[in-house]
């Protein structure tokens, strides 16, 4: 089957053309500045499609000019929230995308978003299945120990606020292929696994299950990341708004000029590796905080599973920087875990352990790909429905 991807923002629509039983991308794209342009009407066309609807026109006579004429089975849409309802990739239909919509507050950027994409589509293929595959779903296993937050239940019965977890389908995905790598059953699969890319998070499974995840209410909470700050004293928020900061203040800081990007000045993993090397030190300062950040999750979270199996490195900075990677595993010397430093360094698009034999558990990297696993998901929702 023939799923077309889509990734959709609020100014930006990101797709590829998938062949699900072949694993392979047939042609992929990005349009941006959407809703900033006038479609080429009046004097002097501003760049950039009106709308979304006008995007996805741009898409298709993309995909027709790179693919001629092809027959999509179906749509898979990345959505960040899926709150407490959604567990599992859905199919898409009105009352679903109302429910999606209904969502927003707790995902303001993305939701709305998506839901303009949906309806695009909907307008234009209106009998093409589209379906939804949820970004928190699959921490929709946390125990309640897990998501609860210790404030006041009113803030969770009355506004939603609790722990949701994100990255989920890159979480779910590599479990599956860690599981097979290790050459066991999903569900015998203890370990944890640590999507370390420009957003960053870590998970615990148990059981094949996400029992823990260090994003929580947004993507703001848990690990250093690019440009987010990860954890930090809430009484910070509260001090600096008391100082005069604005809500949209300490949103833009917190989000946008922490992390990395706040301690070495650049949210580049491969610039701050580079500049430590050459003697930097705030670099180096920002490779201890974010490793060391790393290691007491992992720490934590192998208490969380009852004792790892395995634990896993993945997305851009995880596959790719053998330095961080070693840096992370120099710290968890307590848990028996050495890293075999001529297979850390070797560089491979497959899933592999780097680990030595010694080491107390197997260490892996194992490549994500968020798009294949919304391909699949869709197909196997739109299969039976079909
Ligand atoms: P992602 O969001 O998964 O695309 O990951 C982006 C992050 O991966 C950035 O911090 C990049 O610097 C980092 N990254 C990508 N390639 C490499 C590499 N070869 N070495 C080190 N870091 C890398």
């Amino acid at each position: 089957m023939l799923v077309l991807v889509i990734n959709s923002g609020s100014s930006s629509l990101k797709y590829q053309v998938r062949d699900v039983a072949a694993g392979s991308v047939l042609t992929e794209g990005l349009i941006e500045k959407i809703g900033m342009g006038n479609g080429g009407d009046g004097d002097g066309e501003i760049e950039g499609p009106r709308d979304h609807a006008e995007a996805l026109e741009q898409v298709d006579a993309a995909i027709h000019a790179e693919l001629g004429d092809l027959e999509l089975g179906a749509v898979g849409h990345r959505v960040v929230h899926g709150g407490e309802r959604f567990a599992e990739p859905v199919l898409i239909d009105n009352e679903i995308t109302r429910a999606i919509e209904r969502l927003n507050p707790l995902a303001p950027l993305h939701n709305p978003a998506n839901v303009l994409g949906i309806r695009a589509i909907t307008k234009k293929w209106p009998d093409l299945p589209q379906v939804a595959v949820f970004d928190t779903a699959f921490h929709r296993s946390l125990p309640e120990h897990a998501w609860r937050y210790a404030v006041p239940d009113s803030l969770y019965t009355n506004h939603g606020i609790r722990r949701y977890g994100f990255h989920g389908t890159s979480h779910e995905y590599v479990t599956h292929r860690a599981a097979a790598l290790l050459d066991l059953p999903v569900d015998e699969f203890d370990g944890v696994i640590a999507h370390l890319g420009n957003g960053a998070s870590v998970t615990a499974i148990r059981g094949g299950k996400s029992v823990d995840t260090s994003m929580g209410f947004t993507p703001l909470e848990g690990l250093v990341m690019g440009t987010r700050s990860g954890d930090l004293d809430p009484s910070i928020l509260v001090f600096l708004g008391r100082s005069g900061w604005t809500p949209e203040d300490i949103d833009t800081m917190l989000n946008r000029e922490s992390g990395l990007k706040g301690l070495a000045g650049n949210n580049d993993m491969r610039s701050v590796v580079n500049a430590s090397e050459a003697g930097d030190a705030k670099a180096s300062m920002a490779l201890a905080v974010t490793s060391y950040r790393l290691a007491k999750y992992i720490g934590g979270y192998h208490v969380a599973v009852g004792g790892a199996k395995a634990l896993v490195f993945t997305a851009g900075i995880g596959e790719n920087s053998h330095q961080f990677r070693a840096l992370v595993a120099d710290k968890l010397g307590a848990l028996g875990i050495a890293l075999d430093a001529g297979l850390n360094s070797q560089r491979s698009k497959e899933p592999r352990v780097i680990s030595t034999p010694g080491s107390a558990i197997p260490v892996l990297v194992v490549p994500t790909d968020e798009e294949q696993a919304i391909a699949e998901a869709t197909a196997a929702v739109v299969r039976p429905a079909g």
